[in-house]
């Protein structure tokens, strides 16, 4: 008696179906998911897709043709960075032998690039005000903020809500539009155990009209530490690192090394907004300030690993020899409208008509919730219709905006290198 043979649409094992699909380069786990996803579905020719759907989930590098410099859904500021594999000195000191400071190398070469006594380094900014009010302001003493900056950064960071968490005190001052040294003052007379005065950036709004706000050098004339949360992290107003000096875009941007001269005892600013590092978050300034937040169980919770540590020093290092312009955020942010259409011209031209690409004039905005309202002239690449799918289809995926029914490549935020991934993805929209 011989076994009958299965019958023609009998499904195949999930362990065949994934094995079939080795080819993917996904771990046997993942494919097994996807077979068995298939399967269930009634549809094993599906389970291709489904691999691809899954593998699509996974963290890769992209194409920014937003013309956003800094796009939070795409990692903020674009940075190579690269471990040999080795283990670091992270926390030995190499001439003792000794147990060294995390805080040596990276937080050390920021706070010099800065003229600043000290600097620490955690994972966010959210993460360096919240260990400041903890460590300066905990147990309840109170914390004087103005009114008019009482703000919401995005991603569930409210000033209020992360003063309640950190133990401070919210000390309101002022009013929205107007906020005099003397409100500060009312506030010290009233309290007692004022520990600080907070000053907040206003990132990604502004206010305009009947406005009146404190300078940060009137503030340090009044006696508590002044904490300055910059947030966009600008190094130095004068934008040494680049060759034509700050871009008009920046005028009204405070910068740190300016806001520590003009007074305050600590600025805190992320990583990866306009100082072009990795996620991180810095606390500089004074150095017993800086200690007391190294010392508060917080910062053991908050403090990133070697590989955002080496990135960073890289970084400070970057703008310590004025080179910092050739970090990717400077170059793509400095490079030249000219230069960014001659690239246009020569993707459309070797488009030869195909998918119907266009050059066009556009604007780059700095995003990351920093300087809201400006728009930098930029050129780039358009074709019609919405096509922003298939882009992201593409392997690397390319990301473009919508704009008047026409999908927009700008060059600002792209890579000239991957200018020919560029053309290769229109191409194939194209059909050619
Ligand atoms: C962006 C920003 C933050 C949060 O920074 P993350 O690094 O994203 O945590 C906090 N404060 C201000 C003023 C900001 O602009």
């Amino acid at each position: 008696m011989s076994n009958p043979s299965p019958a023609p649409d009998r499904p195949p094992s999930v362990d065949q179906l994934a094995r079939s699909l080795a080819d993917t380069g996904l771990p046997h786990p993942l494919l097994v998911d996807a077979a068995r996803e298939a399967i269930a579905a009634g549809d094993p020719g599906s389970a291709r897709s489904a691999a691809a759907a899954r593998a699509r989930t996974m963290l890769q590098p992209v194409v920014n043709a937003t013309g956003v410099l800094l796009h939070t859904n795409l990692g903020r500021a674009p940075l190579a960075a690269s471990t040999d594999g080795r283990a670091s000195n992270i926390e030995l000191d190499l001439a003792s032998g000794k147990r060294g400071s995390r805080t040596a190398h990276a937080g050390a070469l920021l706070a010099r690039a800065m003229d600043a006594e000290a600097a620490i380094v955690v994972n966010n900014c959210a993460a360096a005000v919240l260990l400041t009010l903890a460590a300066l302001a905990g147990g309840g003493r109170g914390v004087a903020v103005s009114r008019g900056e009482l703000v919401e950064i995005g991603g569930g960071f409210r000033v209020p809500d992360v003063m309640a968490q950190s133990g401070a005190r919210l000390v309101e001052v002022g009013t929205t539009n107007r906020t005099r040294a003397a409100d500060y003052r009312g506030a010290m007379d009233a309290e007692d155990d004022l520990a600080l005065l907070l000053k907040v950036h206003r990132s990604n709004y502004t206010i305009s009209g009947f406005t009146e706000e404190t300078s940060v050098a009137a503030l340090a004339q009044l006696g508590p530490p002044v904490v300055v949360d910059l947030g966009s992290g600008l190094l130095d107003a004068g934008c040494p690192w680049l060759d034509h000096g700050p871009p008009s875009w920046l005028a009204e941007e405070p910068a740190a090394k300016q806001t520590l001269k003009a007074g305050a005892d600590l600025v805190l600013f992320s990583g990866d907004k306009l100082l072009g590092g990795p996620q991180a978050g810095v606390i500089a300034g004074r150095a017993d300030l800086v200690r007391a937040c190294a010392a508060h169980p917080l910062y053991r919770a908050f403090r990133p690993g070697a590989l955002v540590l080496s990135a960073l020093q890289d970084v400070a290092l970057a703008y310590l020899d004025r080179s910092a312009g050739r970090l990717p955020f400077w170059r793509m942010a400095a490079a030249e409208v000219d230069d960014l259409e001659s690239r246009a011209h020569r993707i459309v031209e070797t488009l030869a008509g195909s998918a119907g690409a266009e050059v066009v004039s556009c604007a780059s905005v700095p995003g990351g919730g920093t300087l809201p309202g400006v728009e930098i002239p930029s050129a780039g690449v358009a074709v019609a219709g919405d096509r922003t799918a298939e882009l992201r289809a593409w392997s690397p995926p390319v990301i473009a905006r919508v704009e008047d029914d026409r999908t927009i490549l700008d060059l600002r935020t792209v890579e000239p290198d991957d200018d020919e991934v560029v053309v290769a993805a229109l191409r194939d929209l194209g059909g050619a």
